[in-house]
């Protein structure tokens, strides 16, 4: 607006195809910017933000409360993977002969990220708040993860006023813990994820019936529940799931073990904003039911503990990460599970092509974890229902919500055929104008 500038989000790609653009140049001067809003934790969306520091951005960072404790987990576990990825590459390397280009280097280190932290500044969700003279925004519920927001910008420029709106990821309506998406009826332009914008969830029936059934058939042939989990969300939504069961008597009383630092962290984190979780949390405490906590959670933080776990002969639940299997603590109890047929290895999220945890729920025979072949004679269940995303009717009830026609709405954040579907839905629906940038396309409002 004028020569004032403010970013929205600052994230890094994760897809393989797409990670070389980490290092291109950001667009424009990072001290060029007074401010970044940004939506939510994730790191697709604040995963750059260290970088841009380090590259001199020194305005403030303005996200929800929330969103700065988890974005302080996140980037500092984000340093952590990138420096230990970066020095086996380099060790590769060395040991091929070889000289690539980047990837020997992490993007930033811990430093980077301590350099960062201080310029998140939290703000409540619906206030407004000025963040360069002519631009103000305000944060409104995204109901994606904890802290989530979609932010609306409103821009002044020669006596006009624009109001932008800007969906971040847009979450599911009643879901567990946090609130509901909000809706708006007016906005000139619309930015909105399409993640699922060709897509439906899968709906698999009641989440907590088929929790209880699982657990309580694997309890009685006295084997152990091996959930991978991610960190954020997810962990904290079985653990709401579980405590339920537990405090109905659905389950019999067992053990279940949250075997993973950063999951714990999180926790943490949701326990201390508790004052931005939903009225069926608030209603479940107030029966005397902690939803985050239950008789015979037992919270594993340091390696010895997490070892100990596998001396337990009791059944037991055990919820680790990482969510595809790919590194971390559950490749330990896949490894001791993962033959014996009375225990259930229970996928509750996506699996992407080519991880262990794919593998595993295509029942693969065999599988390799830690470099070593093991036959899979485990119980294989999945649990739907769990997604974070808006599906595609859920979108276009999201963007149906807005009663006078917007002068654009932009989609992002999709597949290209995902982003076209729903492209295509809106304009019949609704005939409104819908565009599809370009990676590093300039638009002009
Ligand atoms: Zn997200």
């Amino acid at each position: 607006v004028g020569d004032e500038r403010v970013f929205i989000d600052c994230g890094m790609f994760q897809e393989r195809e797409f990670v070389h653009r980490n290092w291109d140049a950001c667009p424009v001067p990072p001290e060029s910017a007074t401010a970044v809003l940004l939506t939510h934790a994730h790191i697709d969306h604040c995963g750059l933000l260290p970088r841009l520091v380090k590259e001199g951005f020194d305005g403030l960072i303005y996200c929800t409360r929330s969103t700065a404790a988890l974005a302080d987990i996140m980037l500092r576990d984000s340093a952590h993977i990138q420096e230990e990825d970066a020095a086996n590459k380099r060790r590769r390397h060395k040991r091929e002969g070889r000289e690539p280009k980047h990837a020997q280097q992490a993007l930033f280190d811990e430093v980077d990220v301590i350099n960062t932290l201080p310029l998140l500044t939290g703000v409540r969700y619906k206030q407004e708040v000025q963040v360069s003279k002519s631009i103000r925004a305000v944060f409104h519920e995204a109901g994606h993860i904890l802290g989530s927001a979609m932010i609306e910008v409103i821009a002044e420029e020669n006596g006009k006023q624009r109001r932008v709106l800007f969906s971040g990821d847009v979450g599911q309506w009643n879901k567990p813990l946090i609130q509901d998406p909000t809706l708006f009826e007016n906005a000139d332009y619309i930015i909105m994820e399409s993640t699922y914008g060709n897509r439906e969830h899968i709906d698999g029936g009641d989440i907590g019936e088929q929790f209880a059934k699982i657990v309580g058939d694997t309890m009685a042939r006295g084997g152990n529940v091996v959930i991978p989990t991610f960190a954020v969300e997810r962990a904290q939504e079985i653990m709401f799931h579980l405590s339920g069961l537990v405090h109905s008597g659905a389950v019999p009383r067992l053990r279940a073990y949250l075997d993973s630092p950063m999951a714990i962290n999180v926790t943490g984190v949701f326990l201390r904003y508790r004052d931005s979780l939903d009225d069926e949390y608030w209603n479940m405490l107030k029966d005397g039911r902690s939803p985050l906590s239950f008789p015979g959670l037992v919270m594993t933080k340091t390696p010895s503990e997490s070892k100990m776990i596998n001396k337990d002969d009791a059944p037991c639940v055990i919820m680790s990460t990482s969510g595809m299997c790919t590194s971390g603590r559950i490749k330990h109890h896949l490894r001791h599970n993962i033959q014996r047929s009375a225990s259930t290895i229970l996928f509750v999220g996506y699996q992407a092509h080519g991880t262990l945890g794919r593998q595993i729920l295509e029942k693969n025979p065999r599988v390799r974890i830690h470099g070593r072949d093991y036959p899979v004679r485990a119980q294989i269940a999945q649990i739907y229902g769990f997604s974070g995303h808006a599906d595609r009717s859920d979108l276009l009830r999201w963007v149906g919500h807005i009663k006078s026609p917007p002068q654009r709405v932009f989609l992002t954040h999709g597949d290209e055929d995902a982003a076209a579907a729903l492209s295509a839905e809106i304009k019949d629906r609704f005939q409104w104008p819908v565009h599809t940038p370009e990676y590093q396309e300039v638009v002009e409002l």
